[in-house]
This record gives C-alpha cells, sequence and structure tokens, in this order.
C-alpha cells in the first residue's frame, strides 16, 4: 500500500488503507495522484472564493485542463485520455474530496455532456470537432434539462420546441437549472422534437453554444455549490444548422437512459461521496488535533467521537463500493466507454442499469446529508465556523438530496417498480390508473355522472374532428 502524499508531506486526513484503490489501474492510480496534488495547489484554495463570492470555478477547470481530464472518456485518437467509467467516478470523487466540490458538479455536468455528444458522435462532425477541442481550449460543456413549468421532473421538457426551418432547426428551451449556466462554452438540451404531436416522449437533444444562450447568471444564488452557477438559461428561438441535432430525431429517451442520467448519476453521487470523505478527513484531522486539557483527551480520543469516525466511513464506503461496482458493471458492457459501440444506433448497454444507478445516487445523497451532521457534530463549535471547511462542505451536500432526479422521487421509482413493474412509473403521463378513474367515478351522483359523459363525448368528438 502506498503512503497518500500531500505536497512532501503524509496526507492528513484518512489513508490509502481506506480507499479502494484495488479497482484502479495502475494509470489511473498515477493521474489520482496528479489531481490530488493540483487540488492541493489550487483547487482547494479557489473553492473558498468560489464559495464566498459565488464565482465560477473557471479558474480550476483551466487547470483540470492540464491533465486532460475535460476530455477524459473522449478517444485517444481525438486528444483525450480514452478512460472508462470507473475513472470517471474517480475523479469526479478526488475533485470534490481533496479539491471544490462546486467545480466537482460542474465537472460532472462536462461530463454528462460529453458523454451525450459521444453517444452520437460518429457520423457528426460538428460533435467531433467540440470532442477534439475540450482540453486544448478549455471548452466547458453542460447539461441544460430542467424546465420552469415541471420542477425537478427533468425529462419533461414542456416549455420547449423545436422545428423545421430552411436553414436547419429552429429551437427554444427554456430551463429553470444549469449548471455552469452562462459560463460554460457548449450546452446539451434537450426539447420535444420537431412535429411534436402531444406526445411527451418524443423528446430531441441539441447542441447551442454559449452565443446562442441567454443565462441569468447575475441571480444565481444557492446556499451550497455556489460556484455552480446553475441559474436559469433561455434558448430563444435559436435557429441552428443540421449538425447540432444529437443523434436522430426523436433520439432524447434513449439518450437520457443510455448516457446522461448514467453518467449524472454515477458521477454526482462519487460527489457527495467525495464530499463525505472531504469532512472525515477534515474531522480526523482537527479531533486528533485539539486536546481537553483537564481530562488529558484529544477529541478524538472519546469513543463517542470515534463511533461516528466508524459508522461515516462504514457508511460512506457502502456508497462508494455501489458506485464503483456499477460503474465497473457499464466498463464490462461498453468494452471499457469504447464509443464505437454506438455506430449500431440501437445500442443502449448502460441503460439496462437505470435501476440501479438511482439506487446509487439515493445511497449517495442520504449519506451525505448525514455524515456531514456527524462530522460537524464530532468537531463542535469549530466545526461550525467557516474556517474549518466542513460548514461549506456540508451546505455543498445538502445540493444531493434536492438535485433531480431528488430522493424522493428516487426511492418512489424503485419502490413502485418493484412492487407493480416498470411500466408503473409512467415517466410521461400517458397511463390511465383506472383503480383510481373508477373509484372517483363512483363517487359520483348520476346526475354528475351524466355532465361527465356529455364532456367527455363533446371532448371527444372535437379530438376526432381536429384530427380529421
Ligand atoms: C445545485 C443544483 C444544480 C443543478 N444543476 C442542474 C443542471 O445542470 N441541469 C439541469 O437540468 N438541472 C439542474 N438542477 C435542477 C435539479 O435537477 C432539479 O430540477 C431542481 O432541483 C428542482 O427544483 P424544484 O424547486 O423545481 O423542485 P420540485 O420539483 O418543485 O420539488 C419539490 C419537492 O417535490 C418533490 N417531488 C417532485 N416530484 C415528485 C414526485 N413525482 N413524487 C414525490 N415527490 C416529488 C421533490 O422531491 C421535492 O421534495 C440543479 C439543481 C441544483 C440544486
Amino acid at each position: 500500500m502506498t503512503t497518500k502524499k500531500w505536497g512532501k508531506d503524509d496526507f492528513w486526513g484518512l489513508g490509502a488503507e481506506w480507499d479502494p484503490q484495488w479497482l484502479l489501474t495502475p494509470a489511473q492510480k498515477k493521474l489520482q495522484a496528479k489531481l490530488i496534488e493540483l487540488c492541493r495547489t489550487t483547487l482547494r484554495e479557489n473553492a473558498v472564493e468560489s464559495d464566498k463570492k459565488l464565482i465560477f470555478p473557471r479558474k480550476n477547470f483551466e487547470a483540470l485542463a492540464s491533465l486532460g481530464l475535460l476530455g477524459l472518456i473522449v478517444p485517444k485518437k481525438w486528444g483525450g485520455l480514452g478512460e472508462s467509467h470507473t475513472c470517471a467516478a474517480m475523479v469526479a470523487e478526488t475533485i470534490a474530496r481533496y479539491g471544490c466540490a462546486s467545480t466537482a458538479m460542474c465537472y460532472t455536468m462536462h461530463l454528462g455532456a460529453v458523454a451525450a455528444a459521444m453517444f452520437r458522435s460518429h457520423d457528426n462532425k460538428y460533435i467531433q470537432s467540440i470532442m477534439k477541442r475540450l482540453d486544448k481550449d478549455v471548452f466547458i460543456g453542460t447539461l441544460s434539462y430542467s424546465d420552469p413549468e415541471t420542477g425537478s421532473h427533468f425529462w419533461y421538457p414542456v416549455s420547449s420546441r423545436a422545428e423545421k426551418v430552411a436553414k436547419g432547426w429552429r429551437v427554444t428551451k427554456k430551463a429553470s437549472w444549469t449548471t455552469s449556466g452562462g459560463f460554460a462554452d457548449w450546452y446539451v438540451i434537450q426539447t420535444t422534437s420537431p412535429d411534436f404531436a402531444g406526445n411527451y416522449a418524443d423528446l430531441t437533444c441539441w447542441i447551442v453554444t454559449k452565443d446562442e444562450v441567454k443565462a441569468e447568471s447575475a441571480t444565481w444564488d444557492g446556499m451550497g455549490l455556489r460556484g455552480n452557477q446553475s441559474g436559469a438559461l433561455l434558448v430563444d428561438n435559436v435557429t441552428v444548422g443540421n449538425d447540432r441535432m444529437v443523434g436522430p430525431k426523436g433520439d432524447g429517451a434513449a439518450s437520457n437512459d443510455e448516457c446522461v442520467d448514467p453518467f449524472f448519476l454515477l458521477c454526482s453521487s462519487a460527489c457527495w461521496n467525495g464530499i463525505s470523505l472531504g469532512m472525515i478527513d477534515i474531522a480526523k484531522r482537527h479531533t486528533t488535533a485539539k486536546k481537553h486539557v483537564d481530562v488529558g483527551m484529544r477529541v478524538a480520543d472519546y469513543p463517542t467521537i470515534q463511533d461516528y469516525a466508524g459508522e461515516a466511513i462504514i457508511d460512506t464506503n457502502a456508497c462508494r463500493a455501489l458506485d464503483f461496482q456499477m460503474a465497473k458493471a457499464m466498463d464490462d458492457v461498453t468494452n471499457n466507454c469504447d464509443w464505437s459501440i454506438h455506430k449500431d444506433l440501437k445500442a443502449l448497454p448502460r441503460a439496462q442499469f437505470l435501476s440501479w444507478m438511482w439506487q446509487v445516487k439515493f445511497a449517495a445523497a442520504k449519506n451525505v446529508a448525514h455524515v456531514s451532521d456527524k462530522m460537524l457534530h464530532a468537531c463542535g463549535g469549530t466545526g461550525y465556523k467557516p474556517a474549518l471547511g466542513i460548514e461549506r462542505y456540508l451546505r455543498d451536500g445538502k445540493a444531493g438530496w434536492v438535485m433531480g432526479p431528488t430522493n424522493e422521487v428516487l426511492r418512489q421509482f424503485v419502490g413502485k417498480a418493484a412492487l407493480l413493474g416498470f411500466e408503473s412509473l409512467d415517466y410521461w403521463n400517458q397511463a390511465v390508473n383506472e383503480r383510481v378513474l373508477n373509484n372517483e367515478v363512483k363517487k359520483l351522483s348520476a346526475d354528475a355522472k351524466r355532465k361527465l359523459a356529455k364532456q367527455l363525448l363533446a371532448e371527444a368528438d372535437g379530438a376526432k374532428a381536429a384530427a380529421e
């Protein structure tokens, strides 16, 4: 077991014996060591400034680009590192733990956008040109999905549309939240498909650039992840060329299941785990240094504090184990994230794991809230002050539960799918719940039933006439 270093010294937090290093290749371990050093020299200090002044962490992205990390999952022939899902999880976790949680979240959204683009890159020269610029030009991407009308149901973009025009497509998108909004250079957005006829499962993805979006970055404020600048965004009737459509028309749902969701859930969970570990590290340093002269003990000598640390490590490593297990599962079915398998448009190997990815995110986001509470308790009043760093991580970690898919939605998805079958989830509100319907109708009086029947017949006739 190699010793974890912090500059010339040994690392002051948990040692490598508490990390699942056996999952990483020698090249990934080297990359991790370089990234920890970059966090020490650059990212960690910038995190304080980002949090205080709501600064987008562009400087940290420049530092990440120096290690080739913006193109982490881009093939080597296009200038990327050609790395795997396991490596993506390790990088997001490492940035959050040793560096800056806001940067880790912006990086997660960047990787999600890269994944959505790489998924349909094989015959799209525009996408290929973006993928080749990522590190050279620090060309930051992001995902803009959430709609103001549907909240955390980010797969339901009611305030969006797209239509065919002579020069390509005219696209409108209203997004209520977009990490890196106004600061990213390119955006993967999702709208209803051109020729939309009322079926919200019919979705299409696009790439738009910084000059084509209107971002309200000045209005961004949040409890934590304050550098992530997740403000509202508008793409206002913008005409884009044919090559801006990502994949075929109507590919949005496949893109969600195969790339956007798996990468977001994998890497955002790694962020929550990184934040949990970052707090355990700080708590170790603090509680082993702070002494109570009256009893001659350090805070870490109290069994209560040891129990806090033990439980936090066990729970966090269970979350990490699940995240890395799913990363490995996705590596196995994609030949280590080989994007060429998607020349076959029907190849959707990651999608089979979606319900497992829901579990990964739920567990990591639930855990970070618990761990942040306990590490604050372990550090006492000193932890309550910003200087120790626990307080910022605690606020950053709170985003885990509320970010879509929220933990309320995820436990519902899992429980409902397990009890009633996956088809019962009805993402796009299309299936009629006969039980509820019959039960409500049963309560109506005869007159009310006649009134309802009349109204329904009129609506059915109107719909028929409109279709003819
Ligand atoms: C820091 C941060 C960064 C973000 N970055 C991005 C980004 O880059 N791109 C992007 O597209 N979005 C992003 N989001 C948006 C995020 O994914 C959600 O869309 C957003 O947090 C929803 O907020 P809301 O107030 O509309 O919540 P609401 O949807 O109004 O939720 C309110 C409550 O209702 C619950 N709820 C909602 N639906 C159900 C249901 N079906 N069953 C049970 N309970 C339900 C929720 O869990 C929650 O408790 C970000 C959010 C945060 C906090």
